[in-house]
C-alpha cells in the first residue's frame, strides 16, 4: 500500500519490481480478506493529517495481523523515516521500520534480493499510457513550515543517463505522458556541475519516441529557469502547464516561511510566465493560517488569487511541524479559522475555475483517454495533470476508442471542476 505523494509512488513501485522477480506475486492496494505472506505500507510523514492517515492504517493493519492474514507486517516512507524509534517502541507487532532510503534492507526482509541490475526498473501501478518520472530526492531549501529536507535530505539530482534509461524503458512499455516530479524540480542539476539542468534534460525527454506529453511538477519561483518558458514555448511535448507552489504572498510570511522571495517578486514572475506562454495553466498552492497572519495579510492572499485567476490551486492550513524553524512560532491562529480561510480561498477558486471552464464551451481540445466510466469516457486536456485536477467526460457514442489513446474533443458543457464533450475525430 502506497499513502502519499507521487514521488513515494515512485518509491513503491521500484520495491515492487524489485519484489516481483523473486515468484513473489505482488498485490497493489491489497484487500483485507485474503492472507498475505508480507504487507509493506509506504508511509507519509510530511504534515499532522498525512501522518494520521499513515498510522490509523498502520494500526488498522495491525489487527488484520492479529487475525493471522498478515505474517510479516513492515513500514517504510517518510513516517517511517522521522519517528523510527518511537514507532518502533510503541508498535512491537510491526515486524519491521524502514526510512526513504533503505531500499535493499526492506527487499531483503521481505524474502526478496536486491538486484541493482533492475535500477530505473518499476512495476507501474498508473494507468500504462502516464507514469511519474521522479527526477532527484531531497531539499536544499529551509522553507520554514516543511519537514521535508529533515525526512529525505539534501538535493540530490540523478544522473541524466540514469533518469534517460529509466524514461525509454517506460515509453517502451506504453507510457505516452511523463510527469516529472521531485521536491524541487527546478533546481535539478545545480549539485552536478553548478549548473541547472532542467531544460537540458527536458531536451533530452522530447527525443524520446512514444513519449506525447511532458509534465513539470515541483517548480520553485526563487531563481526560475527563464530558458525553460521559451523552451516550454516551443517545445510540441512539453505541456502548457506550470506546477509552481507560491504558499503565499505577503511579503511579512513569505520572509518568516523563508521562501526567497517577496509578494512583487512572485506577481513579476507569474506575469513573466503568462507573457511567455500564452494560454498556460498554472497549478499552485497555498498554505493559511501561517503563525501570526492577520486578517489584513489573508486578505492581500484572497485578492490575489482573485486578480491572479490561477488555473488550478489547492490551499494547505498552516500544520505545525517538529524539526521546522516555524514550529518555535506561535500556532496562534485557530483552527477553526485556519479552515474558514480555507474554505473561502477555495470557493473563490472554484467560481474562477468555473468562468474559465465556461470559456471553453465551443472549443476543440485534444485529450488523452484516461478510463471508461458508466457512459462516459473520462479523459484530461494538457491544463490538466491525473488525480488533481480538472476531467473531460466524454459521453460514449459508436466510436470505439482506447485509453491511452489522444482525442480531439469538442467542448459541450462545463462545470467547476469538470468540461463535457463530444469526440470530433479519433
Ligand atoms: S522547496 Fe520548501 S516546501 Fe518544497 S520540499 Fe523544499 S523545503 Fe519543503
Amino acid at each position: 500500500m502506497s499513502l502519499g505523494c507521487a514521488k513515494n509512488l515512485v518509491d513503491s513501485e521500484k520495491l515492487m519490481k524489485q519484489l516481483e522477480r523473486d515468484n513473489v506475486s505482488i498485490h497493489f492496494d491489497p484487500s483485507d480478506s485474503a492472507h498475505y505472506d508480507a504487507f509493506i505500507i509506504n508511509t507519509c510523514g510530511f504534515i499532522g493529517d498525512a501522518k494520521q492517515e499513515s498510522i490509523d492504517h498502520i494500526l488498522r493493519l495491525i489487527e488484520v495481523k492479529k487475525s493471522g492474514r498478515i505474517d510479516k507486517l513492515f513500514v517504510m516512507g517518510c513516517l517511517s523515516q522521522r519517528y523510527k524509534t518511537q514507532l518502533g517502541e510503541e508498535l512491537p507487532e510491526v515486524d519491521g521500520f524502514y526510512g526513504v532510503n533503505e531500499m535493499e534492507e526492506i527487499v531483503k526482509a521481505a524474502g526478496g534480493d536486491y538486484k541493482s541490475s533492475l535500477l530505473g526498473e518499476r512495476h507501474q501501478t498508473t494507468p500504462p499510457h502516464y507514469a511519474y518520472l521522479k527526477i532527484a530526492e531531497g531539499c536544499d531549501r529551509s522553507c520554514s513550515f516543511c519537514a521535508i529536507p529533515s525526512i529525505r535530505g539534501n538535493h540530490i539530482s540523478r544522473p541524466r543517463m540514469e533518469i534517460i534509461e529509466e524514461a525509454r524503458h517506460l515509453a517502451a512499455s506504453g507510457v505516452k505522458e511523463l510527469l516529472i516530479i521531485s521536491q524541487d524540480t527546478t533546481y535539478y542539476g545545480i549539485d552536478l556541475n553548478g549548473h541547472r539542468q532542467l531544460p537540458a534534460l527536458i531536451a533530452d525527454l522530447e527525443k524520446i519516441d512514444g513519449i506525447e506529453w511532458i509534465r513539470i511538477h515541483y517548480t520553485y519561483p526563487l531563481g526560475f529557469p527563464q530558458e525553460l518558458l521559451s523552451q516550454m514555448n516551443e517545445s510540441p511535448k512539453v505541456c502548457n502547464y506550470i506546477d509552481i507552489p507560491l504558499q503565499h504572498i505577503s511579503d511579512r510570511i513569505l520572509k518568516s516561511m523563508k521562501r526567497g522571495l517577496t509578494g512583487k517578486k512572485t506577481r513579476t514572475l507569474i506575469e513573466k510566465i503568462r507573457l511567455a506562454i500564452p494560454g498556460i495553466a498554472i497549478r499552485t498552492t497555498f498554505i493559511v493560517g501561517y503563525p501570526g497572519e492577520t486578517r489584513k495579510e489573508f486578505e492581500e492572499l484572497r485578492q490575489f488569487i482573485q486578480e491572479s485567476r490561477f488555473e488550478r490551486v489547492g490551499v494547505f492550513t498552516y500544520s505545525p511541524e517538529e524539526d521546522t524553524s516555524a514550529y518555535e512560532l506561535m500556532d496562534d491562529v485557530p483552527e477553526s479559522e485556519k479552515q474558514r480561510r480555507a474554505g473561502e480561498l477555495m470557493a473563490i477558486q472554484e467560481q474562477i475555475s468555473l468562468e474559465l471552464n465556461l470559456a471553453k464551451v465551443g472549443q476543440q481540445l485534444k485529450i488523452i483517454i484516461d478510463r471508461e466510466e458508466g457512459e462516459f469516457w473520462i479523459g484530461r486536456t494538457e491544463s490538466d495533470s491525473p488525480e488533481i485536477d480538472n476531467e473531460v467526460l466524454v459521453r460514449k457514442n459508436r466510436k470505439k476508442i482506447k485509453p491511452g489513446t489522444f482525442q480531439t474533443v469538442l467542448i459541450t458543457e462545463a462545470t467547476s471542476f469538470d468540461l463535457y464533450g463530444e469526440i470530433i475525430t479519433s
